[in-house]
């Protein structure tokens, strides 16, 4: 199988984008002339420079405009048309993608279409080119792949073939069943884009908001399976544009690209194994049952208080890691490790962030399945050396500095604790769990980013999209997680520094997880217990619970109850919620001790803007100087 993306899908100049296109592992780029149009060099120097980086060019695109027009505008194409395959002889190219004409001009008729096509095919196939036609969703008489189809085939032409692009069909609603009846030969090339679901016109939906396959919402998949069915076997090329993606980090969105690409085909191929494709075979998404660890970085004092904080909600200091300066605090099922090391990964982290999680270890089958699938997905994996009594966990880098350790069955790993740690205490617990939920903080560049490592690597769905309000700014905040709950997952991203979400990544250097929520059976006894051991509940104000008591029927007693606790309630068709978050406890992290009751499925999002207008008060009597 061979990969390609087209290079408006991503920033830099053309060298910087053949940079990260190769280094992520693509076979090869669609070329716009826009990009050597800035370029200093000739057509020719271009495309030894693409091959000097070991990469074909697919396509040629896009040509525009050119079928259905009357005379002389007719002829006026053709001369066009010959001036691109000037170029792309000397670029070393041989398939140019011609798109279905939006001109004002072009007169439609699916017969004189095919015959424009027929006579360019001659030209092209002396010079050894071919010509394929696009329907784009917004063309002027053609805007459907069965349209376009048509044309071709009544065009007759070996030289001239259909291009498919998942977003032109997609968009339109298309049933992808419909490409299964297209002979695959006459198929010479695929686009894929996914994009979210939002009602808006096509052509600005197509040129700012798509993205890579699995980060949106078509059925790109579906898509891929009609095309791999009738026996396709030319490239399968991203084309993406994206706003965030021509202003982001060429090297992270060709990798993610890659890791779309890669991830699809797999299950492509998993869904209907009849489908022959040169991929090499890999382990499939793993099964997940939770989170195994979350580890903070943390030093001296701060250490210490951490400690202290985590004592006043429960935890005891169960264990002391043999090597090094660690300590495992447990409750319930919860583990936290406290890392004190003056070397390492953990070490670099504080120095570069302060108290900060450092690490999280994801409870998996095998961890060593895992990361082979991660390192056929282009995750980079992390290492450190190994001491006596210390196993050898599998782990992977995740996004800004982050590491995520694959905890398995095998190899030992089933006795991690005990082997790694010596046991300085018994579990005492008042009540928490296990972790409820990762709620993690990122610039709303980097979401799209997080969403696809873990729907790629792990059996994770994500939820769509939803806008939090800040009162300085707009969070969004997009949920992945497993189908029984075991690991959940909120990503919540961020534009502006004047949010809280922002001001956190701001004041860290860009760490990732912001709070951690705990569940507990009984979120009103096990808070008392916390309280009476120095745990501090976020204030909420007493209107919030004027309101509550207006927009739900609450039994008598407990709206008083929620309020002297700060308790924060909602409700959905499954069941209810309570929460109730700490104050900060240091570098903008807090916690969040959570109760479901029955199959709430939600994370209290409706109670976001109230705890973060909350959070944000206390920041500001923080900040005000003593008088
Ligand atoms: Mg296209
Ligand atoms: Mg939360």
């Amino acid at each position: 199988m061979k990969t390609s993306i087209a290079t408006v899908s991503i920033s830099g100049n053309l060298r910087e984008k053949l940079e990260a296109i190769a280094a992520a592992g693509y076979d090869g780029i669609e070329i716009f002339e826009q990009d050597f149009i800035a370029f200093d060099g000739s057509p020719r120097d271009v495309g030894n420079m693409v091959r000097d980086y070991g990469l074909d060019i697919t396509l040629f695109q896009p040509f525009r405009d050119f079928e259905g027009l009357p005379q002389p505008m007719r002829a006026k194409a053709f001369d066009r048309a010959e001036r691109k395959f000037d170029l792309m002889q000397e670029l070393g190219t041989d398939l140019m993608l011609i798109c279905s004409s939006c001109h004002a001009s072009s007169l439609g008729g699916i017969d004189r279409a095919a015959a424009d096509f027929n006579a360019l095919g001659d030209i092209a196939k002396d010079r050894g080119i071919r010509v394929g036609y696009e329907a784009l969703a917004w063309g002027k008489h053609i805007n459907d792949h069965r349209d376009a189809w048509e044309i071709v085939r009544r065009a007759d032409h070996s030289n001239v073939g259909l291009i498919l692009d998942s977003f032109h069909t997609l968009a339109r609603k298309i049933e992808p069943s419909t490409l299964r009846s297209i002979p695959g030969d006459k198929i010479f090339f695929v686009q894929l884009a996914d994009a979210p679901l939002i009602e808006m016109d096509l052509l600005y939906w197509s040129r700012h908001f798509r993205n890579m396959p699995g980060e949106g919402d078509l059925n790109v998949q579906g898509f891929m399976q009609a095309v791999m069915a009738t026996g396709y076997s030319g490239p399968v090329s991203l084309e993406i544009f994206n706003d965030q993606f021509r202003g982001g980090s060429s090297k992270l969105v060709a990798v993610d690209g890659y890791r779309s690409l890669i991830s699809l085909m797999d299950d492509v191929r998993r869904a209907e194994p009849e489908i022959s494709l040169d991929l090499p075979e890999f382990p499939r998404r793993s099964e997940t049952s939770g989170l195994s660890f979350v580890e903070f970085a943390s030093r001296g004092e701060e250490a210490q208080r951490l400690g202290n904080y985590l004592e006043s909600m429960g935890f005891s200091k169960i264990g002391k890691h043999k090597n090094k300066a660690a300590d495992l605090y447990q409750q319930g099922g919860i583990r936290i490790v406290l890392n004190q090391e003056t070397s390492g990964h953990a070490a670099t982290q504080w120095n570069a962030r302060g108290t900060t999680v450092c690490d999280i270890g994801i409870e998996v089958s095998s961890a060593r399945d895992t990361l082979e699938r991660a390192a056929y997905l282009g995750n980079s994996s992390f290492k450190q050396p190994q001491e006596k009594d210390e196993l050898d966990i599998p782990a992977v880098r995740g996004l800004s500095g982050s590491v995520i350790h694959f905890v398995g069955n095998e190899n030992g790993m089933d006795r991690l604790w005990e082997t790694e740690f010596s046991q300085t205490a018994d579990q005492k617990g008042f009540g928490l769990r296990n972790i409820d939920h990762l709620a993690q903080t990122m610039s709303y560049d980097d979401m799209l980013s997080w969403s696809l490592f873990y729907t790629s690597l792990f059996e994770m769905k994500k939820s769509p999209m939803v806008d939090v309000f800040d009162p300085d700014g707009l969070v969004r905040s997009q949920v992945v997680e497993t189908a029984d709950g075991s690991l959940r997952v909120t990503l919540n991203g961020a534009d502006t520094h004047r949010t809280l979400a922002g001001s956190f990544l701001a004041e860290s250097f860009g760490a990732s997880v912001q709070h951690l929520a705990l569940a507990c059976n009984d979120i009103f006894s096990t808070l008392e217990k916390m309280i009476e051991h120095g745990f501090e509940t976020l204030p909420m104000p007493s209107n919030y619970y004027d309101d509550l008591g207006a927009r739900f029927d609450l039994p008598a007693g407990l709206l008083e109850k929620m309020k002297r606790a700060n308790v924060l309630y909602d409700q959905d068709d499954g069941g209810t919620f309570f929460q109730c978050y700490s104050k900060e406890f240091t570098g903008g992290l807090f916690f969040e001790i959570v109760q479901r009751v029955g199959n709430y499925q939600g994370y209290g999002a409706p109670n976001a803007p109230f705890r973060i207008a909350a959070q944000k008060r206390i920041k500001s009597i923080k900040g005000m100087p003593k008088l």
